[in-house]
């Protein structure tokens, strides 16, 4: 099984995928934390990486396209959730020849459909444990102890590219590139659009359950 979630930064797509992933045991790819990862190396290549996401800039796609074919050229068969991943056009062509490569089709393509409003209300809060256990909100979702993982009690942080002056600018250049991909699967029948507000995360994941229960096929 191959579910894609795709949408806006601070649309809720690692929040949703990771719960899918464990409820229904698929691997759980993200281009975000892969890229994150190749950040922290200290090689060049790691500079340039991180250099791209300090400042909310979607990485060359070279560099992403590159890294998310290993992946799932390693995952091969295995049933995973790709989130984050294609971004605009070219990464949605490059992902249809690795998928066509191994012989295996999308089942579902989730669109996380959110406002833009809502979106800079999210990010502008949002706070993340360096370990990636939970997506904090300063205001709609807490933790317990100010500031602290409840999971891990690692301290909680708030990215470079959530600071107030880069969000708009990260999710206009995000749009445009968003819209050719929903237009390239819009009518197919694997595409599925999901409002990601007005309802609690129970709700939504609840919708999502059901979609991945009844996917075509
Ligand atoms: P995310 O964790 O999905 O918010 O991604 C964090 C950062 O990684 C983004 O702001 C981009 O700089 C980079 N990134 C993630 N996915 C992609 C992608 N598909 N194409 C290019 N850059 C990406």
């Amino acid at each position: 099984m191959l579910i894609m979630v795709i949408g806006l930064p601070g649309a809720g797509k690692k929040t949703h995928a990771k719960k899918l992933s464990q409820k229904y045991e698929l691997i759980y790819v993200s281009s975000g934390k892969l890229l994150r990862k190749m950040a922290e190396h200290d090689t060049s290549l790691g500079t340039v990486v991180n250099r791209y996401i300090k400042r909310g800039q979607l990485v060359p796609d070279q560099i992403t396209i590159r890294l998310i074919r290993e992946e799932i050229l390693k995952l091969k068969d295995k049933n995973m959730i790709i989130e984050g991943f294609p971004r605009n056009i070219k990464q949605t062509h490059s992902l249809e020849r690795i998928l066509y490569e191994l012989e295996t089709d999308i089942d579902l393509c989730i669109y996380l459909k959110v406002k833009k409003q809502k979106l800079v209300e999210r990010l502008s809060g949002r706070r993340i444990c360096p370990r990636e256990c939970t997506i904090y909100h300063v205001e709609f979702r807490p933790p317990q102890k100010e500031g602290i993982c409840d999971k891990c009690g690692a301290s909680l942080y708030q990215r470079h590219d959530d600071k107030k002056d880069l969000i708009k600018e990260k999710i206009n250049k995000n749009q445009k590139n968003i819209k050719e991909v929903i237009s390239y699967y819009q009518n197919q029948e694997i595409f599925k659009t999901v409002v990601g507000t007005d309802k609690e995360i129970k709700e939504i994941q609840t919708k999502l359950e059901k979609l991945i229960e009844n996917r075509p096929n």
